[in-house]
């Protein structure tokens, strides 16, 4: 169910501030007391925002020629991508080194899990090496959790299965809130293959939670059944689903995930959902067009539309990426090292 939150208690005043201004380590842990980042879902208004201010910081940084702060000095932060993924794991190799870890990326293809060494064992390997930080990408919905479960070190869920992708949707919601000055009230359509989508669920988490109004708009084929027990609105065409919206959030059609037939053909998808200026018209004229990346263009975008660069915040999206992911890195160490010294007192 959408939870509508009143404005009082969300923070407005979103210009950015410096990463320097970040609370000190205590209040890091009351601001974000999680040990991990798993998902969404179960996150309050307060925690999102809290981290939505803090990327905000990091943006203005990366902005300027020296990028770096050493504030992870010391720390050792493992990239464990079961998963085929170059945007992501860069974005996170990018973020980690910015504040100064030390950053190793191992990936399905260099493990032993080929060699038939389970996810808990590599769970248990790893650990020995004592990470101060994980990002763990895995082909199946609920392996990061579980994985959190054997190992020390603060776990972010980097994409798991059709489940989570939180460190996509806080960068959609760091976009949207830059370019919009807020979250709540909007309208957002979601479209195209929500049913093995993370990043839509993840989304539809964030932006219900902030209280915005989401539409998901695709085929019946392409929809989890009950879906509207998130508090989303469920439409099938996009005349009717992009009405108005302030927001177009395409997704890839995850063709690798799709055993049985979801759909007639590719060009008649393209016809139905594929979004082109003339099924853009019904929607505000300021509407901002996202894609999560990567993009099938001439599936689920026209390149043209994707390019336009009035109207899409695509390029946009990967710049807010690599903030975030710093947010959440520097959140999760003080976190830990707050623990640390807690445990030592
Ligand atoms: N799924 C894409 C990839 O694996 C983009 C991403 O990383 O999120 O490269
Ligand atoms: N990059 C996103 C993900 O990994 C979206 C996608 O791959 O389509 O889930």
């Amino acid at each position: 169910m959408a939870t509508f939150i009143s404005s009082t208690l969300m923070s407005t005043d979103h210009t950015p501030k410096p990463a320097s201004a970040a609370p000190h380590a205590g209040d890091v842990v009351s601001a974000f007391p999680h040990k991990h980042l798993l998902g969404i879902e179960g996150l309050n208004p307060l925690e999102i925002n809290y981290l939505l201010d803090l990327s905000d910081g990091y943006v203005e940084q990366n902005r300027q020629a020296n990028k770096n702060k050493a504030i992870l000095a010391g720390l050792t932060q493992i990239n464990l991508f079961f998963e085929n993924s170059t945007r992501t794991r860069t974005s996170f190799e990018l973020a980690g080194k910015r504040l100064g870890a030390d950053v190793i990326n191992m990936s399905v293809a260099t493990s032993s899990v080929r060699k038939g060494e389970t996810l808990l064992d590599t769970a248990i390997t790893l650990n020995a090496m004592h990470p101060d930080i994980l990002v763990v990408r895995h082909g199946q919905s609920g392996a990061v959790k579980l994985l959190s479960e054997k190992v020390d070190g603060a776990v972010i869920n980097a994409g798991d299965g059709w489940h989570e992708h939180p460190t996509q949707a806080l960068l959609d919601a760091l976009t949207i809130r830059r370019r919009k000055g807020r979250i709540e009230g909007l309208t957002v359509a979601i479209c195209g293959d929500i049913l093995h989508s993370r990043v839509a669920r993840s989304n539809i988490h964030l932006l219900t939670t902030m209280g915005a109004r989401v539409r998901v708009v695709a085929p019946p084929t392409l929809l989890p059944t009950a879906i509207e027990r998130l508090g989303v609105e469920v439409h099938h065409r996009m005349e009717t689903g992009l009405s108005d919206c302030d927001i177009v959030m395409m997704l890839r059609l995850q063709r690798e995930r799709m055993e049985g037939s979801y759909l007639p053909s590719v060009r008649e998808f393209f016809h139905l959902y594929g979004l082109d200026y003339d099924k853009l018209s019904v929607a505000r004229p300021d509407a901002l067009i996202m894609h999560p990346g990567p993009m099938n263009r001439g599936v689920e975008i026209d390149t043209v539309v994707a390019d336009d660069i009035h109207r899409s915040a695509i390029q946009e999206q990967v710049e807010m990426g690599v903030a975030v992911r710093m947010a959440c890195l520097d959140v999760l160490t003080r976190n830990r090292r707050a623990h640390a010294s807690e445990a030592l007192s």
